[in-house]
């Protein structure tokens, strides 16, 4: 197909950009064939837990991730199992978008923060709260969806516990120059399909009891899943990273 059938080559320029308004020789988009099903990871996702194996998952200690993986779930395993604790993915990202589907226990065991305690941590350091908070009071920004110690999740859309759960997030990595916050990082949270967050500026890297703060690190870093000490259950894990444009 020619330029001339696509767009155009006599229009204005975008401001700050090399691309015209509705440039025809503007790169097309990658095709991407999205998932069959709701949650379904789309043609071009990393897949990072498909239900049966934690071969891109290890503990803290760079030691093979020792929790349960059964009837296509992952389970934080009792106390002491080696490899337990929390678990990063071997592979780093910086903004991209992720999905992953959580399931605290049934019936419930022990009340607020004690309640299906898991967490979701964005290069490793910014906490998205995973929590069984369906009738179970607890402080605002810790609440499931929180970003915990710093904003509350605008609703609670938390179902009851033994029912799986949805999140989608779309993260935007902060940028430093040095030891200086050039912009910060940014999260939209929707959660079983109820948006929590909506490109909300974190104030840095999450703190139990003391001010979230920023540290400057690495452009890139692993999602870590906690293990709070509660047999909290994730399935379909699969990110994709964001990059600019016309990249
Ligand atoms: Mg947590």
């Amino acid at each position: 197909m020619t330029i001339a059938n696509i767009g155009y080559q006599d229009t204005p320029f975008l401001p700050g950009d090399r691309w015209r308004v509705h440039d025809g020789s503007r790169p097309q988009a990658a095709i991407v064939t999205p998932g069959g099903a709701p949650g379904a990871p789309p043609s071009d996702a990393l897949v990072l837990f498909d239900g049966t194996d934690l071969s891109r998952w290890q503990s803290q200690k760079g030691e093979p991730s020792g929790w349960i993986v059964e009837n296509g779930y992952m389970q934080v395993p009792a106390h002491g199992t080696p490899g337990g604790g929390d678990i990063i993915t071997r592979d780093e990202f910086g903004d991209c978008q992720i999905h992953l589907e959580w399931c605290t226990p049934s019936p419930p065991k022990g009340d607020s923060q004690g309640r299906g305690n898991s967490g979701v941590f964005l290069m490793g350091r910014y906490e998205i709260q995973v929590l069984d908070t369906y009738q179970n009071p607890t402080y605002a920004d810790g609440l499931a969806g929180a970003i915990y110690g710093q904003y509350p999740p605008l609703v609670n859309a938390c179902r009851p516990p033994g029912e799986w759960q949805t999140y989608d997030i779309l993260f935007t990595a902060p940028r430093f120059s040095g030891d200086t916050v050039e912009s910060p990082g940014y999260v939209t949270l929707i959660h079983n399909g109820v948006v929590l967050h909506n490109h909300t500026a974190l104030l840095g890297g999450t703190r139990h009891k003391d001010v979230a703060q920023y540290r400057a690190h690495p452009p890139t870093g692993p999602l870590k899943l906690q293990d709070h000490g509660n047999p909290v259950r994730f399935r379909n894990i699969w990110v994709r990273p964001l990059k600019g444009y016309d990249e």
